[in-house]
């Protein structure tokens, strides 16, 4: 194996850091670090050509699109992305407002604009309004789980379902507005199913679903693309401090390796990367996506990790969810529509889907966002989770144009309407590097596992302290899923370190 070459070696002071992805969790870390004099010597190895991770903005239709991280979830004080973004001056005036910090959504997503049935009609607001307001009444219900051993079924899908049984029994209408009303409570299904990042809500866990912390303020977009943010933390490194085309193969660790370039050295971790390259460390800084984590446990630490450890990897939840735009050339909505919802009347949430993904994968689709910063060209965003969506993935573009451009006739029934100009989609589950979207807590998992994967190795009492320390969103046990959970996990594994070598410094935590 080949030695590294280059800044960190033998020149600097203090302890030699890695840490692997420059993701926001990565460049947080890196960049709490390189702001203390005794972390001279730190790297950031990143597997692809770029910074960002999941956070990652696209030039496209003329403007910028989100392939990754959308929102700012409850932008306000307590927010550090938002603090961030403000301090870096990437949100609109509206954003910061004082008014808009104040808004308490709860987490749930607003009301669409129109809602479009399978048949080519629309679906009457007052409907919408009623199911919207029961799936919602019901996901707050869940809360009061939180911690009680004796929750009454173990997933959010099966309480859900449960108690949206009962309510049918009560339910007086036609059979026919009857079956419209499971339609629509089916595509709030949908929708949570990409808020939680899973292909069912069956196997999402009920007693800590409501560990999940909503902070106040409405969500709000990066004008400039939330890249931006990404880019400014970068832009505060020493230009060489992140290593990009390295990923990295295995960590062995509690070792004791030398390197030519300092013989009187020992170093407890080296880091193997794929090219064969080798970085000697006294810390590593995990943060690459519980997805990658989950697929290469078997080979990606050598000695493996205890059995606690890859037990809780194996049991956090990671699924997909995917965007599609779709460009037009003129919009066939009106103009103050900002949400649209599509409804297939043939589903119900008490009833599983049995035909094969080919022929319904696209009615996972939650329906479309309009895009509104796009001047001259109409973009819709249509959002899809789970395994509906990494099939989505195996299609190509042309397919998922054409499958859409059907769906959007049916559903408008306009047999005529333009086929969109062009399609762009994110292929999270397919990127070798992610392996997913973002994580959730499983049934038969809980917040402890979350705990657990976060604590550093090897566990007290060894000699050769914080060899191996674990930061990403999936490590965050109330802000799991965020930017602002990875990037306070990346401060919290930094600050780790900065009180291990500098037990007098000033630390701005304890981190929400
Ligand atoms: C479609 C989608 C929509 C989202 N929407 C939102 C949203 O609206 N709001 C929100 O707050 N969050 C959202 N998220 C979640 C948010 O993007 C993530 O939680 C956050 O960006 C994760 O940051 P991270 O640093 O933990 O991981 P990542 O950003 O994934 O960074 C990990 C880095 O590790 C690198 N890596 C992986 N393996 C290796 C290896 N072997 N060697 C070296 N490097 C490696 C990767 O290339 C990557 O750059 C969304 C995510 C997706 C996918």
């Amino acid at each position: 194996m080949e030695s590294s070459g280059g800044r960190a070696e033998g020149s600097g002071r203090g302890p030699r850091v890695l840490v692997v992805g420059s993701g926001i969790a990565g460049l947080g870390a890196a960049q709490r670090l390189c702001r203390h004099p005794a972390f001279q010597q730190l790297r950031v190895l990143e597997a692809t050509a770029r910074a960002g991770g999941r956070i990652r903005s696209e030039r496209g239709f003329g403007g910028v699109v989100e392939l990754g991280a959308h929102w700012i979830h409850g932008p306000s004080q307590g927010n550090p992305v938002f603090q961030l973004a403000a301090k870096y001056q990437l949100l609109g005036e509206k954003d910061l407002s004082e008014e808009n910090q104040l808004i308490e959504t709860g987490g749930h997503v607003g009301l669409p604009s129109v809602s479009y049935a399978s048949s080519g009609v629309s679906v009457s607001r007052e409907l919408v309004v009623e199911m919207a307001s029961l799936f919602y009444s019901l996901i707050d219900q869940t809360r009061e789980f939180l911690h009680t051993a004796d929750a009454p079924v173990p997933s959010v899908g099966e309480y859900l379902k449960k108690e949206i049984r009962q309510h049918v029994a009560g339910w007086t209408e036609d059979e026919e507005t009857r079956n419209l009303k499971l339609a629509i409570l089916n595509s709030f299904f949908n929708v949570e199913c990409c808020v939680s990042g899973t292909h069912s809500m069956d196997l999402v866990a009920l007693a800590p679903f409501g560990e999940y912390t909503v902070l106040p303020g409405l969500d709000c977009t990066f004008p400039g693309g939330y890249q931006g943010l990404t880019n400014c933390i970068m832009a505060s490194l020493p230009e060489d401090v992140i290593v990009f085309n390295k990923p990295v193969k295995t960590i062995h660790w509690n070792g004791s390796f030398r390197e030519a370039l300092s013989p009187g050295e020992r170093f407890p971790v080296l880091v193997e990367c794929e090219d064969r390259t080798c970085f000697p460390a006294h810390h590593v800084i995990i943060t690459v996506p519980l997805g990658f984590l989950k697929e290469h446990l078997d080979t990606f630490f050598e000695p493996p990790l205890p059995p606690q450890k890859a037990e809780a990897i194996r049991k956090i939840g990671f699924g997909t969810s995917n965007k599609i735009f779709l460009e037009f050339e003129e919009p066939f909505w009106e103009p103050d529509c900002r949400h649209i919802q599509v409804v297939w009347e043939d589903t119900s949430p008490l009833e599983d889907v049995t035909s094969g993904l080919q022929h319904v994968w696209f009615k996972k689709l939650i329906g479309f966002l309009v895009l509104p910063s796009f001047a001259s060209v109409h973009v819709l965003c249509g959002f899809i989770a789970g395994l509906e969506s990494e099939f989505m993935e195996t299609l190509s573009d042309e397919e998922v144009l054409l499958s859409l451009t059907q769906v959007l006739r049916r559903v408008t029934g306009n047999a005529r309407l333009p086929a969109p100009r062009s399609v762009l989609r994110s292929c999270w589950y397919s990127a070798p590097f992610t392996r997913g979207s973002y994580s959730y807590v499983a049934v038969g998992s809980t917040g402890d596992d979350i705990d657990l994967l976060a604590q550093p190795l090897p566990e007290e009492g060894a000699k050769a302290q914080l060899q191996i320390l674990f930061a990403g969103e999936a490590t965050h046990r109330t802000f799991y899923s965020t930017t602002h959970g990875a990037l306070l996990s990346g401060w919290r594994e930094a600050d780790r370190l900065i009180a291990l070598q500098d037990p007098q410094a000033q630390l701005p935590g304890p981190w929400l």
